[in-house]
C-alpha cells in the first residue's frame, strides 16, 4: 500500500508517472536499454530531452524572450550561481528575505558581491509577504531576488510586483508548474526538481536572452547560463535520469489540463487543510491568510507534549513525513501537486479525530 507522502522534497511523485518508469525501466520504448544507460547524445534521448524543455515551455507558457535551462546543484548552488551570471559590472544586488530560503540566498550571494537586504520579515517571524513600498530598492541593484514560495514557513507571494528595468529573479523551487506563472515578469526563475517536477539531481533555469551576456569571468562553465544555453542544456551531461521524469511529470500535467486545472485543485486542497486548521483550538497556523502557501503547510498543536503521539498514529494511518522543519517544529504538511485530494482529506479526517482525543 502507498502511503499519502507529505514531504517537502525530495516528494510524492504521480503513481502514474512511477508506472511509466517503471514499465520502461530496463527497455525504454524498444531500444534495448534503460534511459539511465543512454547516451546524451544519442537520437533515443535526445527526443526525451527535447520533448522535456518543450513541455516545460507550454505548461509554463514560456514568452520567446526566455529560454529554459536544465542544470544541476539545485536551488542553493543557483544562490551562486545567480549572483555570478547577472552581476555584469555591478557589486550589489536587492534581496527580498521572506523565510529562511531567501535567507540563504543573500547571504550566499555575500560571497560575491553587496547583497543588500532590501526589506526582511524576520523580526515578525516570516509571516507575511511585504508590500512593494516596504521594499527598499537600491538605484544600482543588478536584480532584485526573491523566494516566491518559502518551503519552510509556509509563505507564498500570490503575485510579484512589475518592477520595471531591474531584472527580478526568483526562486520557485517549491511552487514550480503548481499554477500559471507571467514569467515575462521576470528577469530569470529557478528551482530544484524534487518537490512539483520530478527526482533530485536537476534545476530548472527560466532566463531571459538578454541577460546572458553579464556573467563574471570567474563563473564556472558548466554554470555559465549562456554556454549552457547556446549547447542547449548539453554542454556537460545533464541529469538524464532526472530529465526523463520530469518529462513524464510534464505529460502527466497536460493529461490533467495543465496548470490552469492543477491551480484549482491545488487551492482546493489548500482551502481544506487550512479551514481545518482555522476551526479548531487545537492546530493553528501563523501565516496571514493572504500570504499561506498551497504548497507547504506548517501547524503546530496546542499541546506540543502530544506531537510524537501525532505522528506515530499519522505513521499508523499511512500519512508520512508530517514532521516539521526543525527551525520551526511542529508540522508540515506538503501538498504538491501529486498529491491528490483523497490525501488531503485522510489527513484532516485524522486531524479532527486526533483533536478530540485529546478532549
Ligand atoms: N529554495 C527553496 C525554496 C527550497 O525549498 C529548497 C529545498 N528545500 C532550496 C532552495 C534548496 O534546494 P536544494 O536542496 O535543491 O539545493
Amino acid at each position: 500500500m502507498r502511503a499519502y507522502n507529505f514531504s517537502a522534497g525530495p516528494a510524492a511523485l504521480p503513481l502514474e508517472v512511477l508506472q511509466q518508469a517503471a514499465d520502461e525501466m530496463l527497455d525504454w520504448q524498444g531500444s534495448g536499454m534503460s534511459v539511465m544507460e543512454m547516451s546524451h547524445r544519442g537520437r533515443e534521448y535526445t527526443s526525451i530531452h527535447e520533448a522535456a524543455l518543450g513541455d516545460l515551455r507550454e505548461l509554463l507558457a514560456i514568452p520567446s524572450s526566455h529560454r529554459v535551462l536544465l542544470m544541476q546543484g539545485g536551488g542553493l548552488a543557483e544562490n551562486a550561481i545567480v549572483p555570478l551570471n547577472l552581476l555584469g559590472a555591478r557589486r550589489r544586488a536587492d534581496y527580498v528575505v521572506t523565510g529562511s530560503w531567501s535567507g540563504k540566498s543573500q547571504k550566499e550571494a555575500l560571497r560575491y558581491c553587496d547583497a543588500h537586504v532590501a526589506v526582511s520579515t524576520a523580526a515578525g517571524g516570516f509571516v507575511r509577504v511585504p508590500s512593494l513600498d516596504e521594499w527598499q530598492l537600491s538605484p544600482d541593484a543588478a536584480y532584485v531576488h526573491v523566494c516566491t514560495n518559502e518551503t519552510v514557513n509556509g509563505v507564498e507571494f500570490a503575485e510579484v510586483p512589475a518592477l520595471g528595468d531591474v531584472p527580478l529573479v526568483a526562486d520557485i523551487s517549491s511552487h514550480m508548474l503548481s499554477r500559471p506563472l507571467d514569467i515575462a515578469r521576470y528577469g530569470a526563475l529557478y528551482g530544484g526538481a524534487q518537490k512539483n517536477v520530478g527526482i533530485a539531481g536537476l534545476t530548472v533555469v527560466i532566463v531571459r536572452e538578454d541577460l546572458l551576456d553579464r556573467a563574471l569571468a570567474i563563473c564556472p562553465s558548466a554554470f555559465e547560463w549562456k554556454t549552457v544555453a547556446q549547447n542547449n542544456s548539453m554542454y556537460n551531461t545533464p541529469p538524464t535520469y532526472a530529465i526523463y521524469i520530469a518529462g513524464l511529470v510534464c505529460q502527466w500535467l497536460k493529461r490533467q489540463g495543465g496548470l490552469a486545472e492543477i491551480e484549482r485543485r491545488n487551492i482546493a486542497k489548500a482551502r481544506l487543510l487550512y479551514e481545518t486548521i482555522d476551526r479548531s483550538a487545537f492546530y493553528a497556523n501563523p501565516v496571514q491568510p493572504d500570504a499561506r502557501s498551497r504548497m507547504n503547510v506548517p501547524f503546530t498543536l496546542a499541546d506540543e507534549s502530544r506531537n510524537a503521539a501525532f505522528l506515530d498514529g499519522a505513521r499508523e494511518r499511512g500519512l508520512t513525513q508530517l514532521k516539521g522543519h526543525k527551525s520551526v517544529g511542529g508540522m508540515r504538511a506538503s501538498i504538491y501537486n501529486a498529491m491528490p485530494m483523497a490525501g488531503v482529506e485522510a489527513l484532516v479526517d485524522y486531524m479532527t479525530a486526533f483533536e478530540r482525543e485529546q478532549a
